[in-house]
């Protein structure tokens, strides 16, 4: 088969248009790409349409030259892209090792074995079709057909028009009477076309060198080792130096310390000022971290507003306080950020943040670098929880406990989910006659595995992880549901009073639950209780005088629990509609051996008589107290005194006695 020059070129002309057009929709998604890419395809799509002007002539064959070109190019695609999914390579390496040399070798072989353009494209084709099922799957397993475009198809330009121009290159030294094209077979060698061809493939080979040489440097960045906003070292270099330090430690029997530090308030700094301010406070800040530290030590971004800090060959432990507080000390100076988007730009704005740390040693913490990392950062976490502003040491208690409480968590969630508690009772005796007035309900968590566990135990993680709304809706519900079924077996009516958590009040409707429990069991509002205390009812004043109002509006009664611990203001205390101050036992604990709280007891005795509540005093073990108690004339008291907490059934053989009495 015989083409014309002519011929050739139009079907360089629309393939290489094809080309630009491809080019043209992935460097425009390309970040790292500039203007010669671009200037390039346009001088490869001008350059060959001139030629393709100048030489006019007939077009025998033009679709078979076209197919060849573009087959070529797409086995290219495929081979790459099979190799690439089949062994999981990164591209750039098997690039060169895997695709471009055996592929010219083999295909060298194909043109030397059948020089008809026909047989070529047969064998492309046996090439292309089962290679194509590995890139469909590469497809299906991309995300984004864009991916797909932007890191495979311009590999496979490469490989294929590497191949093509390598092919060329050693045609026209083995026969330099041919015009070195394996689909250009003309009779008459023309110089000139032969050079104008070398100059557009070589164009188009520079394109795409530049397109992939692009995504290089995409690779590259991501792989750098640097900040680029404070330029200091990121986490991937910070762990390969922490990395070789421990081992240079491990040698000499030295230790180091990682200091992983967040800054407080940043995050307002960011709201508040814009992030461009929040940029400049970080560039300042690692700056004022290198500034504190020797030579051989080394601060890096962790991303965000975490920096760590890697003390190299420390004498003692304290040391890594020292530097750690006087970071805490540089970061509390006030930043002038001339970036703020609020304030006149040449006046600048003043902030000031402040920064916890937390501490992780080698070789007493940990000897590798993500437990130290880690380590480091639970520290940070106590640091953060201490009060912000300090440094705290990881501890190893400190991770027993931390891991003791996710443990409690899961374990609570689960007894929840198969109803595992269950709920005693402690008489509440009116002292004037002595008589059980009312009982106080409280949790027990019935554990298969450990038993009765006290609330102490659970209700602090139960009110961090919000379980405490499904508990205390589940006591309140069983406390009514007991309350009836007392009434209903003929026992006089007492006061059951239910402890309500201050995350209960915040978040859920306790007047329409309430409402709904005493629907549900029939139990009378005017014998139901709810004890608060008073930080629980600080937070949100007002929405608490109105939920206090409804409740009060349903019947129910209300207590200030652990009266006495809190605020206990009297501003508050005339606000809210309360029945009860529940004075706390701590108080009750010392008398008669105390003055003073026996000074306090009394006055909260007579403060609540005179602001019209009925005071019951908790936790009364002897009688001494009672005695007391009486004399300043409390109105009730619960306490080990008479009895502890019971079950339901043994409360009812208290009732029971006490009723034959
Ligand atoms: P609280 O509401 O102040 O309950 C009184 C606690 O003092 C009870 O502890 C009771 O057993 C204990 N106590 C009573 N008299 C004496 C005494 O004479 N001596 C001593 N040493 N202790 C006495 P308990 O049952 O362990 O409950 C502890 C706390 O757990 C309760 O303090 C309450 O704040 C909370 N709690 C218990 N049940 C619930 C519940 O259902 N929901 C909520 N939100 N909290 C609950
Ligand atoms: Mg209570
Ligand atoms: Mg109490």
């Amino acid at each position: 088969m015989k083409f014309d020059l002519l011929t050739i070129l139009i079907a360089y002309l629309i393939v290489d248009v094809v080309f630009a057009i491809a080019f043209a929709v992935t460097a425009r998604r390309h970040p790292n790409l500039g203007g010669p890419s671009w200037w390039l395809a346009a001088c490869i799509v001008i350059f060959t349409g001139f030629l393709g002007l100048c030489l006019r002539g007939v077009i025998p064959d033009i679709v078979s030259i076209v197919i060849a070109n573009s087959l070529v190019i797409a086995g290219g695609i495929c081979i790459w892209v099979g190799i690439r999914s089949f062994f999981g390579l990164r591209w750039h390496w098997s690039l060169f090792a895997l695709f471009i040399l055996p592929a010219a070798a083999l295909l060298s072989v194909f043109m030397i074995v059948w020089p008809s353009v026909s047989a070529r494209q047969l064998s492309m084709s046996v090439l292309v079709i089962p290679i194509g099922v590995f890139i469909i799957r590469d497809i299906l397993r991309q995300r984004s057909l864009a991916l797909f475009m932007e890191t495979n198809l311009l590999i496979g330009f490469i490989g294929a028009e590497a191949l093509i121009h390598f092919i060329r290159i050693i045609t026209i030294i083995i026969t330099p009477t041919s015009t070195g094209s394996y689909i250009l077979s003309t009779d008459q060698p023309d110089r000139v076309f032969l050079m104008l061809l070398f100059i557009t493939s070589t164009a188009r080979l520079l394109i795409l060198i530049t397109l992939v040489n692009a995504r290089l440097q995409d690779e590259l960045n991501q792989l750098a080792t640097q900040d680029p906003l404070t330029q200091l070292p990121n986490r991937r270099l910070l762990l390969e130096r922490l990395k070789h330090s421990i081992d240079v430690e491990r040698r000499s029997g030295k230790q180091l310390a990682l200091l992983m530090l967040d800054l407080d308030r940043f995050k307002s700094v960011n709201d508040s000022l814009g992030h461009g301010a929040g940029d400049e406070l970080l560039q300042q800040v690692a700056g004022r971290i290198q500034n504190r530290l020797r030579d051989i030590d080394m601060v890096a971004r962790l991303g965000g507003d975490e920096f760590i800090v890697l003390l190299e060959d420390i004498a003692h432990p304290e040391d890594a306080a020292r530097v750690a507080e006087q970071i805490v000390t540089d970061l509390s100076r006030p930043f002038q950020l001339l970036r703020s988007n609020e304030v006149d730009h040449e006046l600048g704005r003043e902030v000031q943040i402040g920064a916890s740390i937390g501490i992780s040693l080698y070789p007493q913490h940990g000897n590798h670098p993500e437990l130290l990392m880690e380590q480091a950062d639970t520290a940070m976490y106590e640091a953060k929880q201490a009060g912000r502003g300090c440094f705290a040491y990881f501890s190893e208690e400190f991770t027993i406990a931390v891991r003791q409480r996710i443990d409690l968590e899961g374990r609570l969630r689960r007894a929840i989910e198969q109803q595992e508690f269950c709920v005693f009772y402690q008489p509440q005796i009116d002292i004037a006659s002595g008589l059980i007035v009312g009982a106080e309900a409280l949790v027990r968590w019935q554990s298969p595995s450990e038993g009765l566990i006290a609330p102490i135990k659970f209700i602090s993680i139960a009110e961090e992880t919000g379980l405490i709304i499904a508990i205390g809706e589940w006591v309140l519900r069983e406390t009514c549901r007991q309350g009836q079924r007392w009434l209903a077996a003929g026992f006089l009516p007492i006061t059951l009073a239910v402890n309500v958590s201050p995350q209960q009040f915040k978040r859920c409707d306790i007047n329409a639950l309430v409402a709904e429990v005493l629907a549900e069991t029939g139990f009378p509002a005017g014998y139901l209780e709810l004890e608060m205390t008073e930080s629980g009812l600080m937070d949100n004043q007002d929405k608490a005088v109105e939920v206090f109002n409804n409740l009060r509006g349903q019947g129910i009664r209300l207590a200030i629990d652990d009266f006495g611990t809190g605020y206990s203001s009297l501003a508050y205390l005339k606000r809210f509609p309360v029945d009860v101050l529940k004075i706390d036992k701590s108080f009750i604990d010392d008398i008669p051996h105390l003055q003073d709280d026996m000074e306090i007891t009394a006055t909260i005795i007579a403060m609540g008589h005179t602001l019209g509540f009925k005071v019951l005093a908790e936790g009364v073990e002897t009688q001494e107290q009672l005695s007391f108690l009486q004399q300043k004339g409390c109105d009730a008291y619960q306490g080990y005194l008479t009895s502890k907490p019971v079950s339901a059934e043994d409360f009812a053989g208290l009732l029971r006695a006490q009723q034959l009495k």
